[in-house]
């Protein structure tokens, strides 16, 4: 009894003493974050942090309380001030998602139940199977399929390659490691192929020479040609072929491969057929450009990512394989403290048995939040939306005599450069990447830059639901005004 009793005043706890106070401060910050995002457009895109703010990234590791409202003000003074900036209207940098507000009540919520999505008999578990569910929907893939939610497209892709491996390898690389495969693998992408996919082939234990680049044509997509040559070519050497990596939507033009022609080469010469649909395997769900991905639906494993084109919060991927228990002998070896019992909480799937991950969060509930709210035909429209905004800049650049067009545009991506009369491609580059810089540092818009064909331009990529289509002639104005300014600076020197 007397310990019993001491052990009661030395217990500790994280939750709060109090939680009227907590409850009261949890409601501010929830108005904080409304207005945060209601008022995202009177706010720079993105701007420098000041030293003072970078300083207060190297302070002491705390050893000490503070109240959790002098937590909050640190954090909404020196953190949510100063953003990457992809959840504003006029970001179009790299290639992201912009968030949405019913998402991050579901990771708040998620958080807050804090379940693990390992597996087991409960709530957050079935929801994670049914958000599968509806990503195989998504993209035509039969019920039969599995598939697993991941970190990113990066982690998708490397579940997808991973099975592929195994199942072509010709020996158990499980037991045996990669050592035991006896024809060397041979995988094959175009040259336009995302640089997660080396990393995969590396941490496979397969190596970069093992991923064949395969030359494009004008439009950016693989030669398939050029792949039955390699193919062929590579067969004569002895190797052996395995995996064909399609790519809808590149990362840099949005080129999407031939995915029907892949489809078709890789039954022909028993290869394993990967889409990494990163940025356009959820084009299938867009009503007017559908089309463009016609064939994904035959692949025998899919990389997409809700973090993109449903703008699911950061993370959220999605690893789908149309054999599922090849999917599932992959990966899982399920120890005996985690086997499944008839009943009770372990009795539902082992959801770790689909990938590296053990422990996993609880993602699907943002998605699913985000999917119910809306409805899928809205995010098609949307995905819709989006394209229709990369032809309409298309088609003011291509009109604007200072303006040039550096690749076709597919879907969403918009590759560009401002002209300068009789410059070299050294002193254009200069003068673009000036002008992308200026664009970000006064907060009016977020473009990336890239090179097509060996030639440096910038890039929009417009991932967007908050994107306006005069968002995109605000951004060509102050293209051709900053323009100017570089120019008259340049001869001014
Ligand atoms: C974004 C992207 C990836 C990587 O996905 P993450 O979610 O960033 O890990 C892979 N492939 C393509 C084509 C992409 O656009």
């Amino acid at each position: 009894m007397d310990t019993f009793q001491e052990a009661m005043v030395t217990d500790e706890t994280l939750d709060p003493s109090d939680w009227t106070e907590v409850q009261a401060l949890s409601h501010r910050i929830v108005d904080d974050a409304i207005g945060y995002l209601r008022d995202i457009r009177d706010r720079p895109v993105w701007r420098e942090m000041p030293v003072e703010v970078r300083a207060f990234f190297n302070a002491p590791m705390p050893r000490e309380p503070a109240s959790i409202a002098d937590v909050y003000s640190e954090v909404a003074r020196s953190v949510m001030a100063y953003p990457m900036g992809n959840i504003h209207p006029r970001f179009w940098s790299w290639y992201m998602g912009s968030s949405n507000f019913t998402g991050a009540l579901g990771d708040f919520l998620a958080a807050i139940q804090g379940s693990n999505l390992a597996g087991g008999n409960h709530a957050a578990g079935l929801m994670d199977s049914q958000v599968v569910d509806w990503c195989k929907e998504m993209v035509g893939f039969p019920a039969s399929a599995s598939g697993t939610l991941v970190s990113g497209g990066s982690m998708a892709n490397i579940i997808g390659l991973t099975v592929a491996r195994n199942v072509k390898a010709g020996a158990d690389v499980g037991e045996r490691g990669v050592g035991a495969i006896p024809k060397p693998l041979r995988f094959y992408a175009s040259d336009q192929v995302h640089s997660c996919h080396r990393k995969a082939m590396e941490a496979l234990g397969l190596g970069n020479r093992a991923l064949r680049r395969i030359p494009t044509d004008a439009g950016l997509r693989m030669d398939v040609d050029a792949l039955k040559a390699a193919i062929a070519e590579d067969r004569a050497v002895g190797f052996k072929p395995a995996c064909v990596i399609g790519t809808a939507g590149t990362v840099n033009t949005g080129a999407i491969d031939d995915l029907q022609a892949l489809a078709a080469l890789a039954a022909g010469e028993d290869l394993w057929f990967h889409v990494d649909g990163c940025i356009g395997a959820l084009i299938a769900i867009a009503p007017e450009n559908r089309s463009l991905v016609a064939g994904i639906e035959q692949a025998h494993s899919i990389a997409l990512d809700p973090h993109k084109w449903l703008h699911a919060p950061f993370e959220a991927g999605c690893a789908l394989v149309r054999d599922a228990s090849a999917h599932r002998n992959t990966f899982a070896v399920t120890p005996e403290y985690l086997e499944s019992t008839p009943r009770g909480l372990a009795s539902g799937q082992w959801l770790h048995d689909y990938g590296l991950q053990t422990s996993r969060g609880f993602r699907a509930l943002k998605i699913w939040m985000a999917l119910k709210e809306h409805g899928v035909e809205k995010f098609g429209r949307l995905i819709d939306q989006n394209i229709a905004q990369a032809r309409h800049l298309t088609a003011q650049i291509e009109a604007e005599p200072a303006l040039e067009l550096m690749a076709p545009t597919t879907i969403n991506i918009v590759c560009f450069r401002h002209r300068l009369d009789g410059a070299s491609e050294e002193r254009l580059k200069a003068f673009n990447t000036e002008i992308m810089l200026r664009l970000q540092e006064e907060g009016i818009a977020a473009l990336s830059d890239t090179t097509v064909h060996g030639r440096h331009c910038l890039r929009a990529a417009i991932t967007n639901h908050r994107t306006r289509c005069d968002d995109l002639d605000l951004l060509l104005r102050e293209m051709l005004r900053l323009g100017k300014e570089v120019e008259a600076a340049a001869r001014a020197d």
